[in-house]
């Protein structure tokens, strides 16, 4: 479980994150959504300890992450991160890339990465090394990766703006798959209203630093709170 509260990021005085709050279940998936610049990205960022908070709190499972004086480095979040430029490492194989992040005997890691493997789809390709991958292969060893340490919350920067349109639909079905069998709780930003509204449980309007809006798919379709969330949502049927 996530629970952010007053989440708050200037730069030069600028507001870009205003007193953001925001809370996700086990298991469920929320879309934040917004035009350019809005802060999408910084929200993230700060969540997932890369990026330091003015004010707010963040807390997984439980556990306070970051507060004022407080401020865990990522690994020791139990967060999972994706964003798009998320490279894989191009000198390792896919095996050792999926096996980084984890400190376990070599037995067990072995036993990890291969679990993990097949869950993606991908039994076999730990020898690989990443340039003989497609990049939806690729895209699908990240998530591997991202998962491997079984993470609590996993907080995704537009990680399928990369692929074409034929490979997105397949791995954005398994990667909620395999997200969902985890019970993790993800963040997901976008700024396509038509993968929010196929992938959220519930969506989260930001405009300016701020959530404008919060519902299930169905009500922000269908009940937007003003007119620039009516637009958004408009060139989509
Ligand atoms: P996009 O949809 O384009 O990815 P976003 O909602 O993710 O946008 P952010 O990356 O969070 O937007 O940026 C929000 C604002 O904060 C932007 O105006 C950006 O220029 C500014 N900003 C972000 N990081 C910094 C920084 N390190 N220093 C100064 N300004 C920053
Ligand atoms: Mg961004």
């Amino acid at each position: 479980r996530l629970h952010v509260t007053g989440l708050t990021r200037a730069f030069g005085g600028q507001p870009v994150v205003d007193d953001l709050s925001l809370t996700i279940a086990a298991g469920q998936v929320t879309c934040l959504l917004g035009p350019s610049g809005c802060g999408k990205s910084t929200t993230l960022r700060m969540i997932a300890g890369v990026e330091p908070l003015d004010n707010g709190r963040v807390v997984i499972d439980g556990r306070v992450v970051a507060d004022q004086g407080l401020h865990l480095p990522p690994e020791a979040r139990s967060v999972g991160l994706m964003f798009q430029d998320f490279a894989l490492f191009p000198h390792m194989t896919v095996a050792q890339n999926v096996g980084f992040g984890l400190r376990d005997a070599r037995d067990y890691k072995a036993r990890r990465v291969d679990a993990l493997l097949e869950r993606v789809n991908l039994t076999g390709f730990g020898p690989k090394h990443p340039h003989q991958l497609s990049g939806g292969e690729q895209q699908r060893v990240a998530l591997a990766r991202a998962l491997a340490p079984r993470p609590r919350v996993m907080l995704m920067d537009e990680p399928f703006s990369g692929l074409d349109n034929r490979l997105r639909d397949g791995i954005r079905d398994t990667t909620l798959e395999v997200l969902k069998d985890e019970g993790t709780a993800v963040l997901l930003v976008t700024h396509e209203p038509d993968e929010a509204l196929r992938m959220g449980d519930e969506i989260a309007l930001m405009r300016a630093g701020r959530i404008v809006q919060r519902g299930s798919p169905y009500n922000v379709y269908n009940a937007p709170v003003d007119r620039a969330a009516a637009a958004f949502f408009s060139d989509i049927n």
